[in-house]
């Protein structure tokens, strides 16, 4: 017999499985499913990145690489931070990993002790309390229901801080509810984080460029320069550029916490991949108006979703200010029962129950550690998208 290790004991298998498995069946016995779970972009990478990525191919750049990025990656990074945030960051204090994730972990893996807390508002981006249980931290939610707009507020900040607290993430534009906070929010969440010296802040600005309507991208550092010194500012190619496959994440931050996460690199992953980066540094450094067109049809599908979901009995969702979600508070059907007799307890039921009657997948918070409500992600077309409203409305209609 295999016993995993302790530290894969700590860590929890996806409580999105079950749905995603399910929709895959019914897809396996030719049922028409609507897949409204992945999270990443429909459209294709840009052009011009991937005639820079087959450049570097042809001219032999195929080979190891500085571990954390190259340094003309580095430069673009580098400038990036500056152009569009406000930040300066020498290249020492930039790290390059293999995705968005891997950077996360690869600061949580170099910072982290046994016990150490990391405050997590929920609902969060799956992946953060079980990398913070994987490397032996202990991950400390804060509720944000929709009352607040999946948003924490100062109060609760203060209140969840101990001497033990290493780090506040923050993810704005967020997954899974995309709600963004204004600069302002994170000034005051800022004021509370400089009462106590020994938090850090790892911000995920992985849907930065993903936005709508005036909605005004900030990350802490820019918002607070005196936090700076204790904040990784964390982003990547993947959401912005449909990059997701290229695998390509990174940070800047204090150069004595980048260091250790090269380092945490030498040993694991090193170097992302050669080809990626000079892509990469195509996609940072290139033209970026192609982001008009895909926000636009985001901002469309977003209508489409919150539309029907706004017209299904027992289910709310706010207007979020990015990414490619909606987050759906559906505390309004729980305690009926579905056409084939099914009751809705939880958000669990909800989802198995309107992926057997309707053939719609989506995600359950509770995956988010925020229940009762399910994640959409709209980045698919808009066809499929009107008729998943309809049948979401239809489903919620026949509960009784
Ligand atoms: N952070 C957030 C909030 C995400 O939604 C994702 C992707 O789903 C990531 C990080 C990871 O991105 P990557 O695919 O670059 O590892």
């Amino acid at each position: 017999t295999f016993t995993p290790s302790a530290a894969l004991q700590r860590v929890q298998p996806s409580a999105t499985l079950a749905v995603t498995q399910k929709a895959r069946d019914l897809k396996a016995k030719g049922i028409d499913v609507i897949s409204l779970g992945a999270g990443e972009p429909d459209f294709d990478t840009p052009d011009h990145i991937k005639e820079a990525a087959i450049d570097a191919i042809r001219r032999g750049e195929t080979k190891y690489t500085a571990v954390d990025g190259i340094p003309e990656l580095k430069d673009a990074i580098v400038k990036k931070f500056r152009r569009d945030n406000g930040l300066e960051y020498m290249a020492a204090q930039v790290h390059v990993s293999t995705g968005g994730k891997p950077v996360i972990y690869n600061a949580l893996l170099a910072s982290l002790n046994p016990g150490d807390e990391v405050i997590i508002p929920a609902p969060y981006w799956v992946s953060y309390p079980e990398m913070v249980n994987l490397v032996g931290g202990t991950p400390v939610p804060i509720r944000a229901g929709i009352e607040s707009r999946f948003k924490i507020t100062p109060e609760q900040l203060e209140a969840a801080i101990t001497p033990k607290t290493r780090w506040l993430i923050l993810n704005s534009p967020s997954n899974p509810t995309g709600v963004g906070y204004t600069a302002a929010e994170l000034k005051a969440l800022a004021d509370v984080l400089l009462r106590h010296s020994h938090v850090w802040v790892m911000t995920d600005d992985m849907y930065e460029h993903i936005v709508y309507e005036g909605y005004e991208f900030a990350t802490i550092a820019q918002v607070e320069p005196k936090l700076y010194d204790r904040t990784l500012t964390m982003n990547g190619v993947s959401k912005a550029y449909s990059m997701t496959g290229w695998r390509i994440g990174y940070a800047g931050g204090p150069q004595a916490l980048i260091k250790e996460m090269g380092k945490v690199a030498s040993q694991t992953t090193s170097n992302p991949c050669s080809i990626s980066q000079w892509a990469s540094v195509a996609a940072l450094n290139g033209d970026h108006s192609f982001l008009e067109a895909r926000n636009a049809a985001f901002l469309r599908r977003r209508g489409l979703v919150l539309e029907a979901i706004n017209a299904s009995d027992g289910l709310v969702a706010p207007t979020p200010e990015g990414a490619f979600y909606v987050f759906a508070d559906c505390s309004g059907t729980l305690g009926k029962t579905a056409p084939d007799g099914t009751r809705i307890e939880n958000d669990t039921d909800f989802c198995s129950a309107l992926l057997e009657a309707e053939a719609v997948a989506v995600v359950p918070g509770v995956a988010f550690g925020l229940e009762p409500g399910f994640r959409i992600s709209y980045a698919t077309d808009d066809a499929s998208l009107k008729e998943a409203g309809l049948r979401i409305q239809r489903f919620c209609a026949s509960l009784k």
